[in-house]
């Protein structure tokens, strides 16, 4: 596939906010592409060129882009940083220089969605001396070939910033809409055009009306039509097959991709028969972890391949998640009497895998993080008695003399530190605390009721003091017991407690309800940081204020909610400190903005940074401001800790943001 055809469905994305539309043109792409295409596909689709999981990174500065900028076009690098400065934005750049290039095209030739994946992707793999021209010549030599917009979308990707907004919703719909047949009610026929389209007032394609109301006579009149069309047809290969169901199981003993349409009973049922075939292909995403992977199995395995994903120790699945419960009654409302109540630990949740004699350790953003726990991988490795297995647990680092919990800052630095392991080891030990089993011995406990992976977690777990234990839980029905259960729950220093559905499966990358948690405080904010200042007096040479965001659920938008200055420390041993957060934004540093200048005389004052460092935002109270993207603002924000271990697709989202507003009043 072309590179071009790519960028003109980007162009697409970028023209419209609506989901379905979005879901759409993403749709029409999946279907015309072959299956070595699709794996590429899915991630330059969503901006990435290694899944979140990966631990791998682009890792271009914007600098490194105007070298490459000056060698594809020849263009004077002061010339270049200058438009840098007035647009703001680096794509844009390059999108006009290379319309305006002046080096011969010699070596152009058209760039197809491969190449352009493979050059990005060798970017993160050099190392060592010489490394920076060997990226300035990756990214050259697609910008050479590149028409003007081609480039602005490489330039894009390359800084991992493509704002086009096709987010993990869209693309599951999109794959839903173009390996599976059309559900007549979710999608309607365009006559004018003789397209599929999804069921909205007009097409999409020829903005015709669309008449689209789920009716018996109009059922009829689909009929009909579809059987004069397919009467009109020479060859029946190009016929419309339709499928009528009553039940939604009949779905399940159906080849689909044989057909092209299903005819629902009513239109509530078309709903419920969309909504099953989103949550075939969800659950297919959330074990395999791979949206690749689930789209080929639904385009050639249909909903039989979906349901036959394996479960495999060593590769990681996404963890379950839980809700919130304002208190104890409302956490029995949520998940019923009895139900199992359990300390909620504040530290950081790690998934546990072995295979043999192999054992691997992932965090919840599911980075493989076992070599910065050789600790844990013996402990796991000596008492747990299975040779196959993947767990769930919270691990919790805590005081040698004291033998209280730490907070969770002090672990934190476990999971990024890539030396002096062993070391830190010793001074930062922890406990591991296993709430859930999900694979045992080769068998998949997913489905099973929670009391009964309890069970079985238990009879494989040699329990030792300081080391490995089950998550202190008790299982009740009365709310004074669960109440004095939270109470101690709080007085050991744990965050709160959770409780759970005693019946309830497993359900990877979802947050059911299955189990919720209590929590006393307003609940903080997982923001990530969006753009800093730098402070002034003897601040000045740390960042000092963080514009922080949240994010749109339908469009992966990120959207300010304001400033937070408080909350740092000035010593590293208090939390996190000023130099520490200025150390790990400034690698991320996207471009100055000269908003300081205009305001006084001192110059870049604010800078853009990637989204890509999280933490937990504390406040009074929400308020609504037109100042900010999301149209909220926090009153009191202060920084409590960083998060980690934390993907940026889990961050608060604005809905979140506005349930707390209107909760508050
Ligand atoms: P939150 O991060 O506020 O959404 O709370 C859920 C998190 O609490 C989980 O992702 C775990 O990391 C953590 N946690 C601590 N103790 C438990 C427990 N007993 N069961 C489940 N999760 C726990």
């Amino acid at each position: 596939m072309t590179y071009k055809e790519l960028v003109a469905v980007y162009k697409k994305l970028e023209s419209t906010t609506k989901r379905l539309e979005k879901t759409y043109y993403v749709a029409q792409l999946l279907k015309n592409s072959t299956d070595k295409e699709i794996p590429v596909l899915m991630l330059l689709l969503q901006g990435i060129i290694f899944p979140a999981w990966e631990d791998k990174k682009i890792g271009v500065a914007a600098r490194l882009v105007l070298k490459a900028i000056n060698v594809a076009t020849g263009i004077d690098t002061k010339k270049i940083e200058k438009e840098w400065k007035d647009t703001g934005d680096l794509g844009k750049v390059a999108e006009n220089l290379v319309a305006k290039k002046k080096q011969a095209t010699l070596f152009s030739r058209e760039l197809s969605i491969e190449k352009v994946y493979n050059n990005l992707k060798a970017l993160a793999d050099l190392t060592g001396t010489g490394t920076v021209d060997k990226k300035v010549k990756l990214i050259a030599e697609l910008l050479t070939s590149a028409k003007p917009n081609e480039a602005k979308y490489i330039i894009r990707t390359v800084l991992e910033d493509l704002r086009v907004g096709a987010g993990e919703g869209v693309l599951r719909d999109a794959i839903v809409s173009a390996y599976f047949p059309s559900i007549y009610g979710v999608s309607d026929y365009c006559i004018n055009c003789n397209k599929i389209m999804p069921a909205t007032d007009k097409c999409i394609e020829c903005a015709n009306k669309l008449d689209g109301k789920f009716s018996a006579s109009y059922i009829e009149k689909f009929e009909r039509y579809i059987e004069s069309y397919n009467n009109n047809l020479k060859s029946s290969k190009d016929k419309i097959k339709l499928l009528k169901i009553k039940t939604i199981d009949e779905l399940k003993h159906e080849v689909l991709n044989n057909y092209d349409v299903i005819l629902c009973e009513d239109e509530k049922q078309s709903r419920e028969a969309y909504n099953f075939l989103v949550a075939s292909l969800q659950e297919a995403i959330d074990i395999s972890n791979d949206f690749a992977d689930a789209a080929l199995l639904a385009k050639n395995k249909g909903l039989s391949g979906l349901s036959n994903v394996k479960l495999e120790a060593l590769s990681p699945i996404k963890v379950m998640l839980y809700q919130k419960a304002a208190d104890i009654f409302d956490a029995f409302e949520q998940v019923s009497r009895p139900a199992a109540l359990e300390f909620k630990y504040d530290g950081f949740r790690l998934q546990l895998h072995r295979f043999g004699d192999k054992i691997k350790l992932f965090t919840r953003r599911l980075e493989d993080v076992t070599e910065q726990f050789p600790d844990v991988v013996k402990v796991v490795k000596d008492n747990i008695k299975s040779k196959n297995y993947i767990l769930d647990s919270e691990v919790i680092g805590y005081d040698t003399k004291t033998k209280k919990f730490l907070p969770f800052q002090h672990i934190s630095q476990r999971i990024r530190r890539k030396y002096d392991i062993k070391e830190l080891t010793e001074k930062v030990p922890v406990i591991i605390n296993l709430f859930d089993a999900v694979l045992v011995d080769e068998r998949n406990l997913i489905k099973l009721p929670f009391a009964e992976r309890r069970a079985i977690l238990k009879k494989i777990t040699n329990e030792v003091p300081y080391k490995i234990q089950l998550a202190e839980q008790i299982i009740t029905a009365d709310n004074k017991e669960a109440e004095e259960f939270y109470k101690k729950a709080l007085e050991l220093g744990n965050e709160g407690v959770m409780a759970k559905n005693l019946e309830a499966p497993y359900k990877p990358g979802s947050r059911v309800g299955y189990g919720v948690k209590i929590k006393p405080t307003m609940e903080n904010l997982d923001l990530v940081i969006v753009a800093a200042e730098w402070g002034e007096g003897k601040r000045s040479r740390w960042l000092s204020s963080f514009t922080v965001a949240c994010r749109d659920d339908d469009t992966g938008e990120l959207l300010e909610l304001g400033k937070v200055s408080t909350g740092l420390k000035e010593k590293a041993e208090e939390g996190v400190s000023f130099e520490e957060m200025t150390k790990l934004l400034e690698p991320l540093f996207e471009q100055e903005t000269d908003e300081g200048l205009s305001k006084a005389t001192k110059s870049l004052k604010e800078v853009r940074i990637k989204p890509q460092i999280i933490i937990e935002v504390g406040y009074e109270e929400i308020q609504k401001s037109p100042t900010y993207t999301s149209g909220y603002a926090l009153r009191f924000p202060r920084v409590l800790r960083l998060r980690a271990d934390k993907p940026v697709d889990e961050i608060s989202s604005v809905l979140q943001v506005e349930d707390l507003f209107y909760g508050q009043k």
